[in-house]
């Protein structure tokens, strides 16, 4: 078998909601689209029936996603090893199903909210690369802090950050 060429490092952090970029770009659901967002915000009354996105409990969900992640890194669990760590200690949380769900999805590669930074991707802005929906819907529950996940790619070889081929 060959060896792979990267091994993956996901790093999870807290993070203030008002520091992240504000997603503009979203097409639907129409909760979450222009002028109807504005309006509902501004009369103070958010939806809860209207999607999966605005039927979560976000300050539950963050208050325990951030409780997981001070655990899971005091006990050093780095990896696989935290994935399972998130997985067993969710079950014991006494919060609905939906927040259970949305927590779990704060902390799980793939899953979690993830910004490239400009240097990253060539741009001028920080962009999304996945949590558009769930940081809308957070603004719109007046969350203040929620988790962020960075994927590094490391050199199998020295473990240092991967030198991208054009380098
Ligand atoms: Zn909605």
């Amino acid at each position: 078998m060959a060896a792979p060429e990267w091994i993956e490092r996901w790093t999870f952090e807290v993070a203030r909601v008002a520091t992240l970029p504000r997603p503009d770009d979203l097409e639907s659901p129409p909760c979450m689209v222009g002028f109807a967002r504005v309006l509902r915000r501004r009369i103070g009354r958010t939806p809860r029936e209207c999607c999966w996105y605005h039927q979560v409990d976000w300050k539950q969900a963050n208050r325990t996603a951030i409780t997981l992640l001070r655990f899971g890194q005091e006990a050093g669990a780095e990896g696989t090893a935290f994935d399972d760590f998130v997985m067993e200690a969710i079950e014991g949380e006494p919060i609905g199903e939906k927040e259970k769900e949305a927590a779990l999805s704060l902390l799980t590669p793939f899953e979690a909210i993830q910004i490239i930074e400009p240097d990253d991707w060539g741009g001028d802005v920080p962009m999304f690369q996945d949590g558009r929906h769930r940081i809308t819907a957070m603004r719109d529950a007046r969350v203040r802090s929620t988790v962020i996940a960075r994927l590094d790619l490391l050199d199998p070889a020295t473990g240092g950050p991967l030198t991208p081929p054009w380098e």
